[in-house]
């Protein structure tokens, strides 16, 4: 993979998985604009990729600051050829019967609103440029069910949607749109995700979630990583409207009986 001469934006690339592929694509010889509502964080790892990054501030729901962070882009690279489309939030840990609905607004404004956005103002760029990948973050809430997670299962479905829909308008003018589908990856969100599920023991809901999972153990961002970078360049020329998964096996064999 090698993305020489190529440039990015990545939503929620202050941390995990973003950070991960904003790291990996300067690693590969590109340029990326980190997108993110952690400033800190944005800014930090902006300066530890030093001439090959810049981070924007932008809440990925708001379409002044999306278009503004597109802008921003093309004034620093004058192209946009790659497209992580990540930034993400998973709500709270509630049953369906007792969900909140500022709380399934919130889930949907960022997830899908804020996916269908960055759609709506970096595709336009991509189609005038003839050329461009994306890839949006969904998840495997988005093939499954998982109980207490209703903004966030619905979200992450829209998600794989938003993709499939997208993929076939712009692929006659060589544009290509993909979505990842993590499993349980070890980030801030799994981490916060715990804290509510089992505040005194956060660390044994891994322990009793990897038990399910095939590999036995939760992903690294990194290995999201590796797969939206392989989605993102040119190795994979002729994948579009796919989702893939990245989950230790937990969907295609979730534990068994013995
Ligand atoms: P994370 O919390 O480390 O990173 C998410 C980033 O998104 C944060 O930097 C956060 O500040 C940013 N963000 C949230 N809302 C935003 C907004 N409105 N505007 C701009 N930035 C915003 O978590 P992560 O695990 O790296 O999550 C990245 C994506 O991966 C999310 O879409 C998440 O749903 C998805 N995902 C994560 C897992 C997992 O187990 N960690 C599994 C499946 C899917």
């Amino acid at each position: 993979m090698d993305f020489t001469g190529k440039a990015a934006i990545v939503t929620g690339g202050a941390n995990g998985i973003g950070a991960a592929v904003a790291r990996g694509f300067v690693q590969r010889g590109g340029r990326v604009c980190i997108v993110d509502r952690d400033a800190d964080a944005g800014e930090a790892l902006a300066a530890e990729l030093g001439k090959s990054a810049i981070f924007r501030a932008a809440d990925v729901t708001r379409a002044g600051e999306v278009q503004a962070y597109v802008q921003a882009t093309l004034e620093a690279f004058g192209t946009v050829d790659a497209f992580h489309n990540n930034a993400g939030i998973e709500g709270k840990v509630a049953p369906t019967a007792e969900y909140e609905e500022a709380v399934y607004d919130a889930v949907m404004g960022v997830n899908v609103k804020g996916v269908f956005l960055g759609l709506r103002h970096v595709l336009p760029v991509m189609l005038r440029q003839g050329r461009g990948a994306v890839v949006n973050t969904a998840s495997i809430a988005g093939l499954v069910g998982t109980p207490g997670m209703s903004a966030y299962v619905a979200s992450k479905h829209a998600v794989i949607g938003l993709t499939k829909v997208a993929a076939g308008e712009v692929g006659p003018q060589g544009v290509r749109v993909n979505a990842v589908c993590p499993g349980p990856i070890d980030t801030r969100m799994v981490q916060d995700i715990a804290k509510q599920v089992s505040p005194n023991n956060p660390g044994g809901v891994e322990e009793r979630y990897a038990a399910g999972i095939p590999l036995r153990r939760y992903g690294r961002a990194e290995e999201v990583a590796n797969l939206v970078l392989f989605l993102l360049s040119d190795l994979a020329g002729n994948i579009t409207g796919a989702h893939y998964v990245v989950d230790g096996g937990r969907t295609a064999s979730p534990a068994g009986i013995s």
